[in-house]
């Protein structure tokens, strides 16, 4: 490992380490650096473009402790990233710029650069992150004021900071993404400057967080997000629309976009102006007469709306950040915590965690999203539906342990979806999953299952999505016996149902969680398609006109095909 404490003098070698090689490098009154984060890539880099014009730029990528220790990251995600560096840094290289990959705390290591270079101004992208990101921000804000730099963030997406309604959001959020798509800038410096280390790219093993198995985890970079991107949109997606929700089709007819997205290997406006001309161009061959499945069109459109509700669900922690630890509603308070913290459901956690609570479909769900790092969006819903309602276990320590799985990790999506699917929005359709009807419906063969679950292979069809109901006899002709091959199901599946609605619906239906629901609506709540504004959207809210219950992140397209509590 390479040392992290400054070289002192910009002059002197490094002792050890990759030095980033060429003319002596000096201190000058114009180096602007850019701090990459969750945006690897050079195409469509709005703060690089900007320093380049302001002077030479360095690139600065940290390794930070803090995020590597963190409970929701993972080795699979400093995998991932260290592919997209990878191209990164010989894509800086190629046009004679100098990037560096860094390791140690922000503050710190921007001192250590601050102090060899004298740069005058720091570049990055606005960040919607954890509270961790947040609380190294205002540091980092706090040391420019000190050392009288400036730091310009620009927005890297459709999320306002500070933003005061979200009146209009959806259409400002359209209007962003419709802007200027920045080139990839020819030149990044002109020669290679001595003196400064770069620790390189260091994978998850460097890094000290053990070595990723991995099975099938998706490729990090601009070229595989670029790929990824195409083949949606020309060959894969047809499809789109109805093979989603089954975990079987989803693999390849879903984009699969998500990591590239929250990493930054793409931007958002390039995805979704990709979309627009797609969409345009299938538009100028059916007025040609030209051949075209007619799924085309639908699949895009649903694609383009889910665009949106990535940045709709981000806004919603980028306005409250309270919501990656607290309910949205407070009046849920209460609800899980002593059961989650007792014998009983640490044990319902740690097995839900190993893919062993004995519902076929979820055991499978979950073991697969730990090798592969995805899940369709049905499959997620239903292991946090099922951890919420079945197994009664609050959505901090579930969803931390999906944020883990998820090589897409995006705090904003991610703890406002494991809030909604655990009912603790108050202002979505409560939906409670059924693990037997989504084995039933989207695998019916079992062959996700088989594939996950190998204890289950020999179980005939007809049992698969509820081995238990084998008799003896059959468990034993299927070699798999429950409670000793397979785990019997932790809870009753109707019981614990409709325990858990019981114990919603006695919180749900008090005037307080009215009150409290109409205040996360009117913060929170999407307009789309709500032509009233303000004062308006409040007076609607009060007469049961809107909710989010149908909105963002419902697969709308598809019926109620949930067990639904409240309509
Ligand atoms: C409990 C739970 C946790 C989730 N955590 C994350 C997460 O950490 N990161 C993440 O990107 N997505 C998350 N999602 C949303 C969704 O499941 C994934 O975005 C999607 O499955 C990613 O696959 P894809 O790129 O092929 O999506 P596609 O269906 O091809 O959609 C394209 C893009 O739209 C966005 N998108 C799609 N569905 C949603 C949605 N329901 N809400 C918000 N944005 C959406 C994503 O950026 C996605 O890449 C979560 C969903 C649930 C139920």
């Amino acid at each position: 490992m390479n040392p992290t404490r400054p070289t002192g003098s910009i002059h002197a070698g490094p002792p050890t380490g990759r030095s980033v090689r060429g003319p002596i490098f000096a201190r000058r009154a114009d180096w602007q650096v850019v701090w990459f984060k969750r945006d690897l890539r050079i195409g469509d880099h709005a703060p690089l473009m900007e320093a380049l014009q302001q002077g030479p730029v360095i690139g600065l990528y940290l390794y930070e402790p803090e995020l590597l220790e963190s409970p929701e990251w993972d080795a699979s995600h400093s995998r991932f990233i260290a592919e997209a560096l990878r191209e990164l840094e010989s894509e800086w290289t190629r046009r004679g710029g100098c990037l560096l990959l860094r390791r140690g705390e922000a503050v710190e290591q921007l001192e250590r650069l601050h102090r060899e270079t004298g740069f005058v101004r720091l570049w990055s992208h606005e960040e919607t992150g954890n509270r961790l990101t947040f609380d190294r921000d205002l540091r980092v804000v706090r040391w420019c004021r000190e050392r009288g730099i400036d730091w310009q963030e620009r927005r890297q997406d459709g999320v306002v900071r500070r933003l005061r309604s979200r009146d209009g959001w959806a259409e400002r959020w359209a209007k962003s993404m419709s802007g200027r798509i920045e080139s990839s800038p020819e030149v990044l410096g002109s020669g290679r400057p001595t003196g400064l280390v770069s620790d390189g790219v260091l994978g998850p093993e460097q890094l000290g967080l053990g070595p990723v198995i991995p099975i099938e985890l998706q490729r990090g970079g601009e070229t595989a997000a670029r790929e990824v991107l195409g083949s949606f949109l020309e060959e894969r997606g047809v499809g789109y629309r109805a093979e989603m929700s089954s975990p079987l089709t989803a693999w390849t007819a879903c984009s699969r976009l998500s990591a590239h997205l929250a990493w930054g290997c793409v931007s958002m406006r390039t995805v979704h102006q990709a979309a627009g001309h797609r969409q345009e161009a299938l538009r100028a061959m059916l007025s040609a007469g030209e051949p075209l499945d007619r799924r085309w069109s639908g699949a895009i459109a649903s694609f383009q709306a889910r665009l949106r509700w990535h940045c709709h669900f981000m806004q919603k922690l980028e306005d409250e950040p309270r919501i990656e630890f607290e309910n949205f509603n407070p009046v849920y308070d209460g609800l899980r915590e002593a059961f989650t913290e007792s014998e009983e459901g640490q044990q319902r956690l740690e097995a839900w965690r190993q893919g062993r609570i004995g519902f076929p479909m979820v055991d499978a769900c979950l073991r697969a999203v730990r090798a592969t790092g995805w899940l369709n969006f049905r499959m997620r819903a239903l292991v946090m539906s099922v951890a919420s309602y079945h197994l009664w276990l609050h959505w901090r320590p579930t969803a931390i342990h999906l944020a883990r799985c998820f090589l897409d990790f995006e705090p904003g999506i991610h703890f406002s979806q494991a809030q909604m699917q655990s009912g603790t929005t108050g202002i979505n359709t409560v939906r409670i999953y059924s693990p037997t009807r989504q084995a039933l419906e989207q695998d019916p063969k079992g062959v996700f299952i088989r594939r996950w679950v190998p204890e289950l292979a020999g179980v005939p069809d007809v049992f698969l999505a509820e081995p238990w109901r084998m008799t003896r006899s059959q468990q034993e002709a299927a070699r798999c016996v429950i409670g000793v091959d397979y785990p019997a199901p932790r809870v009753d599946p109707r019981r614990s149902v409709i325990e858990a609605k019981e114990r919603i619906a006695r919180v749900r239906s008090s005037a307080a969680a009215r009150e409290a629901s109409r205040r996360v609506y009117l913060r929170h709540g999407s307009r789309k398609g709500h032509a009233f504004r303000g004062a308006d959207a409040e007076a609607r809210y009060r007469q049961g006109l809107l909710s989010e219950a149908q909105g963002p992140g419902a697969e709308p397209e598809h019926g109620p095909v949930q067990q639904e509590l409240f309509g």
